[in-house]
């Protein structure tokens, strides 16, 4: 795939336009490489039609190649597809916020109500979990499991009662307990039926939701489309929960939800641990589908040529004494755009120094920083000094991301380093110090 893929990419080196004819090869490949990413068919080539309308007679940019300007139009209208940011959930005004997980079965709904009642519970929210899959008795086990593990109660009225009441009742329990959020546990089917979409529709009309997210497996494939369109025409979405992303799909079922739907995907799911929940970041979906590799490369090439000129504000930053908390996020967010560290450190004066296991070793701790320096004050991002002598703020903040004190501790430590060593590096790019191999 990449090399066909970059071959065709080759073919537009020496154009000065992109045109209709030129054009042609290199969106076969995109196609293809879409396909391979498990996106179906009909939205892969309206995909490639809106790419073809925006990329041809398109000026090519001083100082960039036309491949990459059309690699950089590709990117651009995935992540566009996609949504082009974090879609949060939506609370209701008055009374609990209702959300119902809805989706086939097996798919991971009652994993994700687990995932999601102790992401709120973060979030200070008070949270009741409301199990209406009476078909199976272990169903209602495994949420009551989840509850006890997350810490989170569990409203259920054993196998006999109907879905609807049962939902009716436990958002009145909701009430009467003062819950901020009502997650509502369904029974998928192993197919698309009626009774499914019935029950579904009914316990609608008994709750009310705010949010009606469709649970998708990744690994569904192209048949993602389908379903979305049904569950959306049915019942009527407000999003999607992508899972099972800690699979070796390649995720092209999030290009299907939103093009389908309109609806933006919300959270992924990435393992079975209650914690493995994140919001949905459009852009990195993006890069998975095109390929971690191969196609990533060449938008990194794309992306520096064209952005050479915001990195450099962002070295200037680096280099200054006073790199805190908040750059250090702007940093991982910048990372996050240019698709992986090593990209991003491509262009920083020096930085190229750092050995694969350091760079991979920071992405790999990228999301734990993150996590971190949310918790953290607007003080203590600012003043780091703060948090290195304080082990209660080091606790609270702790606490605060559900990491362990010692990862916090790691990501304080770790901008310490950083400052120190830009101040090394300013140093010796002033010509104050002599480092060997370099210069
Ligand atoms: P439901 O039938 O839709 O309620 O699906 P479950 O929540 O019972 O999940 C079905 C299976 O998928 C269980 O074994 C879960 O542990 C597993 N599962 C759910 N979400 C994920 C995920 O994000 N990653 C992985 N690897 N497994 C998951
Ligand atoms: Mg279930």
């Amino acid at each position: 795939l990449s090399i066909s893929l970059e071959n065709a990419w080759k073919k537009l080196a020496n154009e000065d336009k992109i045109t209709s004819d030129n054009i042609k090869e290199p969106m076969k490949e995109v196609r293809r490489a879409l396909l391979e990413a498990d996106v179906s068919l009909p939205v892969a080539r309206r995909f490639v039609t809106n790419v073809q309308s925006k990329a041809i007679g398109q000026e090519v940019a001083k100082g960039v190649k036309p491949q990459q300007q059309l690699i950089k139009v590709v990117a651009d209208e995935l992540k566009a597809l996609m949504g082009l940011e974090l879609a949060p959930l939506v609370y209701s005004r008055i009374g609990p916020t209702v959300i119902l997980l809805a989706g086939l079965q097996g798919v991971g709904k009652t994993t994700a109500a687990g995932k999601l009642a102790l992401y709120l519970k973060k979030q200070d929210k008070k949270v009741l979990m409301v199990a209406t899959d009476v078909y199976r008795p272990a169903a209602i086990d495994q949420l009551v499991t989840l509850g006890k593990q997350v810490d989170v109660p569990v409203f259920e009225m054993g196998t006999t009662a109907k879905p609807p009441e049962i939902a009716r009742k436990g958002l009145a329990e909701a009430k009467r307990i003062k819950a901020d959020v009502v997650l509502v546990d369904t029974a998928g089917r192993l197919q698309i039926n009626k009774d499914m979409m019935n029950e579904l529709k009914e316990i609608k009309k008994a709750v009310k939701p705010t949010e009606i997210l469709l649970v998708v497996d990744a690994m569904t494939g192209q048949e993602a489309a389908g379903l979305v369109a049904s569950f959306n025409q049915e019942v009527g979405i407000t999003g999607a929960i992508l899972t099972k992303l800690d699979g070796d799909s390649r995720g092209g079922a999030a290009l299907s939800v939103k093009e389908v739907s309109g609806k933006p995907i919300k959270f992924t799911g990435e393992g079975e641990a209650m914690t493995a929940l994140e919001p949905f970041y459009p852009e990195r979906m993006a890069q998975r589908i095109l390929g971690m590799g191969d196609v990533l490369t060449l938008v990194e090439r794309a992306e520096e040529a064209m952005m050479t000129e915001e990195s450099a504000r962002i070295a200037e930053r680096m280099m200054s004494a006073k790199f805190d908390f908040t750059d250090m996020l702007k940093q991982t967010e910048m990372i996050a755009r240019f698709g992986s560290m090593s990209a991003f450190l491509k262009l920083m004066p020096g930085m190229n120094k750092l050995s694969n296991t350091e760079i991979r070793e920071a992405e790999k701790n990228a999301k734990t920083m993150r996590a971190v320096i949310h918790s953290m004050t607007v003080d203590e991002r600012a003043k780091p000094d703060l948090l290195a002598s304080s082990p209660s703020r080091r606790r609270r903040i702790a606490k605060g991301c559900g990491k362990t004190e010692r990862q916090v501790s790691e990501v304080i430590q770790q901008l310490f380093t950083m400052r120190a060593r830009m101040q090394n590096l300013s140093a010796i790019m002033s010509g104050k110090t002599a480092m060997p191999g370099m210069g």
